[in-house]
């Protein structure tokens, strides 16, 4: 008997430490405090127990079903204790939740209208190489982009692809895309570029741009133009007006920029648009055949378009921000607008 009470004192022990939850407490307790329990069992075998040793016993298990008592109760403060650590019902008096930065929300916007038209999103690396920022993209050697004026080239030993440089365009995710996969090709291309630009109020030394281009058999300028009269009509207004000016950028023939009817004024001239009625967007125009070939691409079978867009000057015309730098600064008071 008295073996018996000790490996019940063990047991209950144990398995009151183990207990994790209310019920499984109450569970316990039934189990070796309540009326079915060993130690009740026990002390109905006292009276057929010598008188000495029924005293002895009989305290014994006194002893054990105070201890299982005092455990039980323990677990249970410990466990009233962990409710009132966590209060569901106390206010915070100050939440300062946090929100994706508006550049974010543009590009994300952005991209999403593009998604929507099949293209797919890859982006590019921010450090690249000549071939790719450059040469791949028909920039003559002797192209004043190039300079160290225009460029940030990395103090790195060049290789293959010449000197490592901070890329200055998103442009080089189209080779990078356009070496590895054969069309048909959709993609966008958002990322951040880099200029040796002095800070001002339309002027950064690291900005965003997305690139876009299509690739496949038989595609032509009026392929670009649905693209982009989808993307403004989605991204500005569905009233807004498209203007194609011819230009000239090396990677695309023919090449041109595009303006927006002034979402301001509605054409009517403003200080915005300067009294012109339109505002710059981005540039595009048909990928140049040499592009298409320095990418392995076959330019007699394959054409395609393709345009690429400042994040910040979109972003800046859509919210009508006067100041480029304001972006970079993390000014809450900005931030919390958007
Ligand atoms: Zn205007």
């Amino acid at each position: 008997m008295e073996e018996k009470i000790s490996l019940l004192e063990k047991e209950a022990e144990e398995e009151i430490k183990k207990v994790k939850a209310e019920k499984e407490l109450e569970e316990a307790r039934v189990r070796y405090l309540g009326r079915k329990s060993t130690i009740n069992q026990l002390f109905s075998q006292l009276p057929k127990l010598e008188k000495e040793k029924r005293a002895y016993i009989g305290r014994r298990l006194n002893l054990l079903k105070e201890k299982i008592e005092r455990l039980i109760k323990e677990k249970k403060l410990q466990f009233e204790k962990k409710e009132e650590e966590i209060d569901f019902t106390v206010i915070s008096p100050c939440l300062h939740v946090g929100r994706k930065h508006l550049l974010t929300q543009v590009i994300e916007e952005i991209c999403q209208i593009f998604k929507n038209l099949g293209f797919q999103i890859i982006e590019g690396n921010e450090i690249e190489d000549e071939w790719h920022n450059f040469s791949a993209l028909n920039i003559p050697l002797e192209h004043p982009s190039r300079d160290v004026f225009d460029t940030f080239y990395l103090d790195l030993p060049p290789q293959e692809g010449g000197k490592f440089l901070l890329r200055s365009h998103t442009s080089p995710s189209q080779i990078r895309v356009m070496e590895k996969f054969s069309p048909p090709l959709a993609v966008i291309s958002p990322g951040r570029v880099y200029r040796p630009d002095n800070p001002d109020a339309s002027h950064s030394f690291m900005f965003h741009q997305i690139e876009g281009f299509c690739v496949d058999k038989e595609i032509d300028f009026s392929h670009l133009k649905g693209v982009l009269f989808y993307f403004a009509q989605s991204f500005f207004s569905p009233q807004v007006k498209l203007r194609f000016r011819p230009h000239y950028f090396p990677f695309t023939e023919p090449s041109a920029e595009v303006d927006i009817s002034c979402i301001i004024c509605q054409g009517k001239g403003c200080s915005v648009c300067k009294g012109k009625g339109w505002l710059e967007v981005l540039g595009c125009g048909m990928i140049h055949p040499k592009v298409l070939k320095n990418c392995g691409i076959n330019p007699k079978k394959f054409s395609g378009f393709a345009f690429g867009m400042g994040v910040e000057r979109i972003a800046m015309l859509k919210y009508r921000i006067a100041d480029i730098r304001i972006f970079f600064e993390n000014d809450v008071r900005f931030l919390e607008q958007f």
